[in-house]
């Protein structure tokens, strides 16, 4: 099973008109190679100008409302995304799990609201240190995503998985290899039992401090299938060589 990786950056609260210069020069080298996917999940007010300054880079939004429309203000469509240029979104970041409360269930909303529509989903679980000093974090991982995922979509490659222990995120502090090597398997084997076969189809991010020094060793781990890839995404000197690991 060959998968093609996928570099996805998430810029979180970060960016204005100002950035858009970064978006074009993510844009071109990533279109000068064509070995990974590479995709820019922005704010959604970036959105439409960087899909329209940089067409042929894919790029997404960072959360996304499981109704198709109402009275949920604040808050995006799958349908909005698609109209201002998106073609894939994360749910279940950490920092939406803890500064919006958000639960297994309402995660799973949100991806099947996002595949219905046709977004492509990268769908974020991990531990917190706590749970990674008790040695459950594989069962508490495997126990987020089975609780999290949706129903199998009709594109299996739509539906990606993003382990980011949440003690890595934006820390400097990165899971070894084995541990990243151990929890992977353990997905991957999780999503074989809920999709067969299309399960092997289904991309493995890692996320947690992903820079250019130690992509190639993460990207060299069984089932990393990529990265999602927070602050070294918001600069093109910063993201391109990670891209260019992969
Ligand atoms: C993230 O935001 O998903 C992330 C992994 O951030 P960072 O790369 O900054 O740790």
């Amino acid at each position: 099973m060959t998968r093609r990786r996928l570099i996805a950056g998430n810029w979180k609260m970060n960016g204005t008109a100002d950035a858009l210069g970064e978006v074009t020069a993510i844009a071109n080298a990533a279109g000068e190679q064509d070995r990974v996917d590479v995709a820019l999940c922005l704010p959604a007010t970036l959105i439409a100008r960087a899909a329209a300054a940089a067409p042929g880079l894919a790029i997404g939004g960072q959360d996304v409302h499981a109704s198709e429309s109402g009275a949920h203000t604040g808050c995006t469509s799958a349908a909005m995304l698609l109209d201002a240029g998106a073609t894939l979104t994360i749910v279940g970041h950490s920092e939406r799990r803890q500064d919006q409360h958000e639960t297994n269930a309402d995660v799973r909303a949100k991806a099947a609201a996002a595949l219905a529509a046709g977004l492509g989903v990268i769908l974020c679980v991990g531990e917190s240190d706590e749970v990674r000093t008790s040695g459950d974090a594989v069962a508490h991982v495997s126990a987020q995503l089975y609780a999290s995922l949706p129903e199998a979509p009709s594109d299996s490659t739509h539906l990606s998985i993003a382990y980011e222990p949440i003690w890595a995120i934006g820390t400097g502090k990165v899971a070894s290899t084995t541990d990243i090597a151990e929890m992977h398997a353990a997905l991957r084997a999780r999503l074989f039992a809920a999709f067969g076969e299309a399960g092997q189809d289904m991309r493995l991010l890692y996320g947690g401090s992903v820079k250019a020094s130690n992509a190639a060793e993460i990207f060299a781990v069984p089932d990393v299938d990529g990265a999602l890839v927070g602050g070294a995404s918001l600069t093109a000197a910063d993201f391109v060589p990670i891209v260019a690991a992969g």
